[in-house]
Protein backbone atom coordinates (compact mmCIF):
# COMPACT_ATOMS: atom_id res chain seq x y z
CA UNK A 1 0.00 0.00 0.00
CA UNK A 2 3.18 2.58 0.60
CA UNK A 3 4.31 1.87 -3.06
CA UNK A 4 1.77 3.99 -4.68
CA UNK A 5 2.67 7.07 -2.18
CA UNK A 6 5.86 7.23 -3.20
CA UNK A 7 6.28 10.63 -4.76
CA UNK A 8 9.61 9.54 -6.74
CA UNK A 9 8.06 7.19 -8.66
CA UNK A 10 6.74 9.56 -11.11
CA UNK A 11 9.57 10.64 -12.13
CA UNK A 12 11.04 6.78 -12.74
CA UNK A 13 8.44 6.12 -15.09
CA UNK A 14 8.45 9.08 -17.09
CA UNK A 15 12.22 8.59 -17.76
CA UNK A 16 11.45 4.93 -18.51
CA UNK A 17 8.99 6.33 -21.10
CA UNK A 18 11.69 8.02 -22.69
CA UNK A 19 12.56 6.00 -26.52
CA UNK A 20 15.85 5.04 -26.29
CA UNK A 21 17.05 5.24 -22.75
CA UNK A 22 18.37 1.76 -22.14
CA UNK A 23 20.08 2.87 -18.84
CA UNK A 24 18.42 1.14 -15.94
CA UNK A 25 17.67 3.62 -13.49
CA UNK A 26 18.57 3.96 -9.69
CA UNK A 27 14.82 3.75 -8.41
CA UNK A 28 14.27 0.87 -10.94
CA UNK A 29 14.33 -1.96 -7.61
CA UNK A 30 11.69 0.01 -5.87
CA UNK A 31 9.20 -0.32 -8.87
CA UNK A 32 10.40 -4.08 -8.99
CA UNK A 33 8.69 -4.90 -5.43
CA UNK A 34 5.09 -3.23 -7.08
CA UNK A 35 2.44 -5.60 -6.27
CA UNK A 36 1.06 -4.03 -9.75
CA UNK A 37 3.25 -5.25 -12.17
CA UNK A 38 0.78 -7.29 -13.98
CA UNK A 39 3.53 -9.34 -15.56
CA UNK A 40 6.75 -9.40 -14.07
CA UNK A 41 10.23 -9.62 -16.10
CA UNK A 42 11.49 -13.13 -16.75
CA UNK A 43 15.07 -12.90 -14.97
CA UNK A 44 16.62 -15.64 -16.64
CA UNK A 45 16.13 -14.07 -20.27
CA UNK A 46 15.91 -10.23 -20.12
CA UNK A 47 14.72 -10.87 -23.67
CA UNK A 48 13.40 -8.06 -25.72
CA UNK A 49 10.96 -5.03 -23.99
CA UNK A 50 7.31 -5.62 -23.01
CA UNK A 51 5.84 -3.31 -25.81
CA UNK A 52 5.55 0.09 -24.99
CA UNK A 53 1.27 0.13 -25.10
CA UNK A 54 0.99 -2.88 -22.58
CA UNK A 55 3.49 -0.87 -20.12
CA UNK A 56 1.29 1.91 -20.51
CA UNK A 57 -1.88 0.67 -19.68
CA UNK A 58 -0.33 -1.12 -16.24
CA UNK A 59 0.68 2.54 -15.49
CA UNK A 60 -2.55 3.77 -15.98
CA UNK A 61 -3.93 1.22 -14.32
CA UNK A 62 -1.40 2.00 -11.24
CA UNK A 63 -2.08 6.11 -11.34
CA UNK A 64 -6.13 5.60 -11.54
CA UNK A 65 -5.23 3.41 -7.96
CA UNK A 66 -3.26 6.27 -6.54
CA UNK A 67 -5.97 8.30 -7.37
CA UNK A 68 -8.71 5.82 -5.45
CA UNK A 69 -7.12 5.57 -2.83
CA UNK A 70 -5.88 9.32 -2.12
CA UNK A 71 -9.94 9.59 -2.39
CA UNK A 72 -11.14 6.60 -0.88
CA UNK A 73 -8.95 6.69 2.44
CA UNK A 74 -10.08 10.03 3.83
CA UNK A 75 -13.40 9.22 2.76
CA UNK A 76 -13.57 5.53 4.79
CA UNK A 77 -12.12 7.55 7.96
CA UNK A 78 -14.76 10.14 7.87
CA UNK A 79 -17.09 7.77 7.02
CA UNK A 80 -16.06 5.85 10.19
CA UNK A 81 -15.98 8.82 12.42
CA UNK A 82 -19.55 9.17 11.53
CA UNK A 83 -20.12 5.78 12.38
CA UNK A 84 -18.95 6.00 15.99
CA UNK A 85 -21.13 7.05 18.42
CA UNK A 86 -20.60 10.70 19.77
CA UNK A 87 -19.12 11.17 22.87
CA UNK A 88 -21.00 12.23 25.65
CA UNK A 89 -20.48 15.60 28.18
CA UNK A 90 -20.38 14.91 31.68
CA UNK A 91 -19.70 17.66 34.59
CA UNK A 92 -16.45 17.29 36.41
CA UNK A 93 -16.17 19.61 39.20
CA UNK A 94 -18.61 21.88 37.09
CA UNK A 95 -16.69 22.47 34.54
CA UNK A 96 -18.05 19.84 31.74
CA UNK A 97 -15.81 17.54 29.70
CA UNK A 98 -16.06 15.30 26.88
CA UNK A 99 -16.15 11.25 27.53
CA UNK A 100 -16.43 8.46 25.38
CA UNK A 101 -19.87 6.34 25.53
CA UNK A 102 -19.28 3.58 27.93
CA UNK A 103 -17.12 5.18 29.69
CA UNK A 104 -17.38 4.03 33.67
CA UNK A 105 -17.24 6.28 36.72
CA UNK A 106 -14.23 4.19 37.87
CA UNK A 107 -12.12 4.96 34.25
CA UNK A 108 -12.69 8.32 34.46
CA UNK A 109 -11.77 8.98 37.83
CA UNK A 110 -8.15 6.77 36.52
CA UNK A 111 -7.74 8.80 33.22
CA UNK A 112 -8.39 12.19 34.99
CA UNK A 113 -5.74 10.92 38.24
CA UNK A 114 -8.99 12.05 40.34
CA UNK A 115 -7.85 11.97 44.37
CA UNK A 116 -9.66 13.34 47.40
CA UNK A 117 -7.30 14.55 50.11
CA UNK A 118 -8.34 12.96 53.62
CA UNK A 119 -9.04 15.68 56.56
CA UNK A 120 -7.28 15.59 59.44
CA UNK A 121 -7.56 16.20 63.20
CA UNK A 122 -4.99 17.94 64.83
CA UNK A 123 -4.78 18.40 68.25
CA UNK A 124 -3.94 22.07 70.15
CA UNK A 125 -0.49 22.25 69.20
CA UNK A 126 -1.20 21.25 65.41
CA UNK A 127 -0.05 17.52 65.89
CA UNK A 128 -1.77 15.11 63.58
CA UNK A 129 -3.87 12.90 65.86
CA UNK A 130 -5.85 11.50 63.18
CA UNK A 131 -4.88 11.71 59.74
CA UNK A 132 -8.00 10.55 58.38
CA UNK A 133 -10.75 11.89 60.60
CA UNK A 134 -12.44 13.21 57.41
CA UNK A 135 -12.25 11.12 54.54
CA UNK A 136 -12.35 13.00 51.06
CA UNK A 137 -14.87 11.32 48.55
CA UNK A 138 -15.63 11.72 44.89
CA UNK A 139 -19.20 11.53 43.86
CA UNK A 140 -21.30 10.67 41.31
CA UNK A 141 -24.48 12.73 40.81
CA UNK A 142 -23.80 13.67 44.32
CA UNK A 143 -23.51 10.04 46.13
CA UNK A 144 -20.29 7.86 46.54
CA UNK A 145 -20.84 5.30 43.49
CA UNK A 146 -19.72 1.93 42.32
CA UNK A 147 -16.67 2.33 40.31
CA UNK A 148 -18.25 -0.09 37.34
CA UNK A 149 -20.88 2.57 36.91
CA UNK A 150 -21.41 3.55 33.01
CA UNK A 151 -21.90 7.72 32.81
CA UNK A 152 -24.48 9.32 30.94
CA UNK A 153 -24.84 12.73 29.57
CA UNK A 154 -24.97 15.04 32.22
CA UNK A 155 -23.63 12.97 35.07
CA UNK A 156 -22.04 15.29 37.86
CA UNK A 157 -18.54 13.73 39.31
CA UNK A 158 -17.00 16.08 42.05
CA UNK A 159 -14.01 15.68 43.96
CA UNK A 160 -14.27 16.80 47.90
CA UNK A 161 -11.55 16.91 49.63
CA UNK A 162 -12.25 16.20 53.32
CA UNK A 163 -11.47 18.86 55.80
CA UNK A 164 -8.66 19.72 58.83
CA UNK A 165 -10.19 20.01 62.40
CA UNK A 166 -8.19 20.89 65.18
CA UNK A 167 -10.00 18.66 68.56
CA UNK A 168 -12.22 20.84 70.82
CA UNK A 169 -10.60 22.66 73.97
CA UNK A 170 -11.89 22.05 77.60
CA UNK A 171 -11.23 24.41 80.72
CA UNK A 172 -10.89 22.87 83.52
CA UNK A 173 -10.77 24.90 87.18
CA UNK A 174 -8.96 24.01 89.86
CA UNK A 175 -8.34 25.71 93.73
CA UNK A 176 -4.76 25.48 94.54
CA UNK A 177 -3.80 23.77 98.57
CA UNK A 178 -3.02 27.13 100.59
CA UNK A 179 -1.79 30.27 99.59
CA UNK A 180 0.02 31.10 96.31
CA UNK A 181 2.02 33.89 94.86
CA UNK A 182 0.16 35.10 91.23
CA UNK A 183 1.71 33.60 88.30
CA UNK A 184 2.90 35.22 86.49
CA UNK A 185 3.74 37.32 89.88
CA UNK A 186 4.26 40.62 90.03
CA UNK A 187 4.70 41.02 94.12
CA UNK A 188 4.92 38.61 97.08
CA UNK A 189 1.42 39.06 97.73
CA UNK A 190 -0.11 35.78 98.16
CA UNK A 191 -3.75 34.41 98.25
CA UNK A 192 -6.39 31.68 97.35
CA UNK A 193 -5.23 30.60 94.20
CA UNK A 194 -7.34 29.18 91.07
CA UNK A 195 -6.21 27.94 88.54
CA UNK A 196 -7.67 27.99 84.93
CA UNK A 197 -6.61 25.60 82.18
CA UNK A 198 -7.49 25.20 78.72
CA UNK A 199 -5.91 21.79 77.21
CA UNK A 200 -7.39 19.69 74.13
CA UNK A 201 -10.18 17.52 74.88
CA UNK A 202 -8.15 14.59 73.12
CA UNK A 203 -5.15 15.02 73.45
CA UNK A 204 -4.85 16.57 77.05
CA UNK A 205 -2.56 19.48 75.38
CA UNK A 206 -2.16 22.50 77.60
CA UNK A 207 -3.21 25.57 75.74
CA UNK A 208 -3.17 28.07 78.33
CA UNK A 209 -3.13 28.36 81.95
CA UNK A 210 -4.55 31.17 84.20
CA UNK A 211 -4.11 32.05 87.90
CA UNK A 212 -6.87 34.01 89.09
CA UNK A 213 -6.26 35.09 92.99
CA UNK A 214 -9.53 34.34 95.14
CA UNK A 215 -10.63 36.34 98.47
CA UNK A 216 -8.29 38.25 100.54
CA UNK A 217 -4.52 38.87 100.09
CA UNK A 218 -1.45 38.73 102.22
CA UNK A 219 1.82 40.70 101.98
CA UNK A 220 4.97 40.03 103.65
CA UNK A 221 6.78 42.84 105.09
CA UNK A 222 9.71 42.60 102.86
CA UNK A 223 10.72 43.43 98.97
CA UNK A 224 12.90 40.98 96.82
CA UNK A 225 15.42 42.14 94.98
CA UNK A 226 16.64 40.35 91.55
CA UNK A 227 18.99 40.20 89.25
CA UNK A 228 18.75 39.89 85.84
CA UNK A 229 20.92 38.74 82.65
CA UNK A 230 23.87 37.29 84.31
CA UNK A 231 26.00 35.48 85.11
CA UNK A 232 28.34 38.48 83.73
CA UNK A 233 32.16 38.94 84.27
CA UNK A 234 32.85 42.16 86.46
CA UNK A 235 29.49 42.96 87.68
CA UNK A 236 27.94 39.31 88.79
CA UNK A 237 30.57 38.68 91.72
CA UNK A 238 30.93 42.21 92.87
CA UNK A 239 27.13 42.63 93.47
CA UNK A 240 27.65 39.15 95.34
CA UNK A 241 30.17 40.53 97.68
CA UNK A 242 28.02 43.79 98.34
CA UNK A 243 24.93 41.02 99.15
CA UNK A 244 26.81 38.73 100.89
CA UNK A 245 28.58 41.70 103.46
CA UNK A 246 25.05 43.52 104.13
CA UNK A 247 23.81 40.18 104.44
CA UNK A 248 21.43 40.12 101.89
CA UNK A 249 19.45 37.11 100.12
CA UNK A 250 18.54 37.48 96.45
CA UNK A 251 17.02 36.17 93.26
CA UNK A 252 19.60 35.75 90.13
CA UNK A 253 18.01 35.21 86.93
CA UNK A 254 20.35 33.75 84.43
CA UNK A 255 20.61 33.65 81.17
CA UNK A 256 21.49 29.81 79.89
CA UNK A 257 24.50 29.95 77.35
CA UNK A 258 26.06 32.31 79.85
CA UNK A 259 25.44 29.88 82.53
CA UNK A 260 27.42 27.37 80.55
CA UNK A 261 29.76 29.67 79.75
CA UNK A 262 30.50 30.99 83.52
CA UNK A 263 29.49 28.12 85.60
CA UNK A 264 31.79 29.28 88.40
CA UNK A 265 29.73 32.48 88.62
CA UNK A 266 26.52 30.15 89.09
CA UNK A 267 28.30 28.20 91.73
CA UNK A 268 29.68 31.34 93.99
CA UNK A 269 25.69 32.39 94.07
CA UNK A 270 24.19 28.85 94.64
CA UNK A 271 27.10 28.46 97.45
CA UNK A 272 26.43 32.15 98.73
CA UNK A 273 22.44 31.37 99.63
CA UNK A 274 20.90 33.30 96.38
CA UNK A 275 18.35 32.06 94.53
CA UNK A 276 18.68 31.13 91.23
CA UNK A 277 16.21 31.05 88.03
CA UNK A 278 15.44 30.65 84.95
CA UNK A 279 15.62 33.80 82.71
CA UNK A 280 15.82 31.87 78.66
CA UNK A 281 19.09 30.38 77.06
CA UNK A 282 19.12 33.24 74.87
CA UNK A 283 17.50 36.30 75.83
CA UNK A 284 15.61 37.16 72.47
CA UNK A 285 14.18 40.53 72.55
CA UNK A 286 12.57 40.93 69.34
CA UNK A 287 9.92 39.93 68.65
CA UNK A 288 8.64 39.90 72.07
CA UNK A 289 8.83 36.72 73.95
CA UNK A 290 5.73 35.79 74.07
CA UNK A 291 5.11 35.76 70.59
CA UNK A 292 7.77 33.43 69.80
CA UNK A 293 6.86 30.00 68.50
CA UNK A 294 5.51 27.68 71.58
CA UNK A 295 8.66 25.22 70.71
CA UNK A 296 11.00 27.75 70.80
CA UNK A 297 9.76 29.26 74.17
CA UNK A 298 9.67 25.72 75.69
CA UNK A 299 13.62 25.53 74.47
CA UNK A 300 14.81 28.58 75.86
CA UNK A 301 12.97 27.66 79.25
CA UNK A 302 14.13 23.57 78.80
CA UNK A 303 17.71 24.41 77.43
CA UNK A 304 18.71 26.56 80.76
CA UNK A 305 16.83 24.33 83.52
CA UNK A 306 19.06 21.68 81.93
CA UNK A 307 21.97 23.55 82.37
CA UNK A 308 21.53 24.75 85.37
CA UNK A 309 21.02 21.14 86.85
CA UNK A 310 24.29 20.50 85.52
CA UNK A 311 25.69 22.31 88.00
CA UNK A 312 23.19 21.50 90.78
CA UNK A 313 20.61 24.00 90.36
CA UNK A 314 16.89 23.17 90.03
CA UNK A 315 15.38 26.17 89.00
CA UNK A 316 11.61 27.06 89.80
CA UNK A 317 11.21 30.40 88.40
CA UNK A 318 11.27 31.73 84.89
CA UNK A 319 11.91 35.75 83.98
CA UNK A 320 10.80 36.11 79.94
CA UNK A 321 12.95 38.68 78.37
CA UNK A 322 11.37 42.12 78.71
CA UNK A 323 8.47 40.78 80.83
CA UNK A 324 7.11 39.48 78.12
CA UNK A 325 4.20 37.22 79.06
CA UNK A 326 0.56 35.62 77.91
CA UNK A 327 -1.22 32.19 78.98
CA UNK A 328 0.49 30.21 76.77
CA UNK A 329 3.94 30.91 78.04
CA UNK A 330 2.31 30.50 81.42
CA UNK A 331 1.53 27.29 80.62
CA UNK A 332 4.58 26.01 78.62
CA UNK A 333 6.58 27.27 82.08
CA UNK A 334 4.13 25.46 84.38
CA UNK A 335 5.26 22.14 81.99
CA UNK A 336 8.69 22.64 82.29
CA UNK A 337 8.14 23.27 86.34
CA UNK A 338 8.27 26.94 86.63
CA UNK A 339 6.58 29.61 87.61
CA UNK A 340 6.51 32.90 85.87
CA UNK A 341 7.64 35.98 88.11
CA UNK A 342 7.87 39.61 86.71
CA UNK A 343 8.61 42.82 89.38
CA UNK A 344 6.02 45.67 89.86
CA UNK A 345 9.34 48.06 90.85
CA UNK A 346 11.74 48.70 87.36
CA UNK A 347 14.51 51.78 88.25
CA UNK A 348 15.58 51.00 84.74
CA UNK A 349 19.32 50.61 85.92
CA UNK A 350 20.34 49.31 82.45
CA UNK A 351 19.75 52.39 80.57
CA UNK A 352 22.91 54.54 79.43
CA UNK A 353 21.91 57.58 81.54
CA UNK A 354 21.60 55.81 84.97
CA UNK A 355 23.61 56.75 87.92
CA UNK A 356 23.83 55.39 91.19
CA UNK A 357 21.53 58.03 92.28
CA UNK A 358 19.06 57.58 89.64
CA UNK A 359 18.44 54.23 90.30
CA UNK A 360 18.40 54.41 93.97
CA UNK A 361 15.78 56.75 94.50
CA UNK A 362 13.86 55.33 91.65
CA UNK A 363 13.97 51.86 93.91
CA UNK A 364 13.17 53.49 97.12
CA UNK A 365 10.47 56.03 95.78
CA UNK A 366 9.15 52.58 93.91
CA UNK A 367 8.67 50.05 96.77
CA UNK A 368 6.02 49.05 99.23
CA UNK A 369 5.44 45.95 101.35
CA UNK A 370 5.54 43.00 98.87
CA UNK A 371 7.81 44.90 95.95
CA UNK A 372 10.04 43.03 93.31
CA UNK A 373 12.70 44.85 92.23
CA UNK A 374 13.82 44.32 89.04
CA UNK A 375 17.70 45.01 88.53
CA UNK A 376 20.75 43.90 86.24
CA UNK A 377 23.89 42.33 87.29
CA UNK A 378 24.86 41.49 83.19
CA UNK A 379 23.99 42.96 79.75
CA UNK A 380 26.38 45.82 80.31
CA UNK A 381 28.23 47.75 82.55
CA UNK A 382 26.30 47.99 85.42
CA UNK A 383 28.92 49.78 87.57
CA UNK A 384 25.66 52.45 88.57
CA UNK A 385 23.60 49.53 90.01
CA UNK A 386 26.93 48.31 92.08
CA UNK A 387 27.21 51.71 93.25
CA UNK A 388 23.97 52.27 94.23
CA UNK A 389 23.21 48.79 96.18
CA UNK A 390 24.16 49.52 99.37
CA UNK A 391 22.01 52.49 99.49
CA UNK A 392 18.88 50.61 98.09
CA UNK A 393 19.50 47.84 100.91
CA UNK A 394 19.82 50.54 103.18
CA UNK A 395 16.99 52.92 102.07
CA UNK A 396 14.65 49.65 102.08
CA UNK A 397 15.47 48.18 105.87
CA UNK A 398 14.85 51.69 107.20
CA UNK A 399 11.66 51.70 105.77
CA UNK A 400 10.98 48.42 108.24
CA UNK A 401 11.13 46.26 105.49
CA UNK A 402 13.06 42.75 104.67
CA UNK A 403 15.58 41.63 101.73
CA UNK A 404 14.09 38.13 100.59
CA UNK A 405 14.96 35.83 98.21
CA UNK A 406 11.97 34.51 96.10
ZN1 LIG B 1 16.76 40.29 80.85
Amino acid sequence: MRHPDRPNEMPTFLDERTPGSATPRARRPLRQRTPLRVRPRDPKSPGPRRPFGSRLRSHIGYQVLVVLLVIAVPLVIVARLHDAPPPIRVLLNDKPVLVSTKTTFGALVRQRKLHATDGRLLDVQGKVLNPHADPGKITLNGDPAKRTLLLHPGDRIEVHDGKDKTEPTVTKRTMLPGRNPGNPQYTLETGKVQQITTEGKVSGEIVSTRYVTKGSSRTPPAVALTFDDGPWPGSTLRILSVLEKMHVKATFFVIGNLAARYPDMVRREEHAGMTIANHSWDHPNSPPFDTLPARRIDNEMSMTNEELRKLGVHPELFRPPGGSVDDNEVAIARQNGLRVVNWDVDPRDWAPDATPASITKAVLSGIRPGSIVDLHDGGGDQSATIKALPDIIRGIRKRGLQLVAL
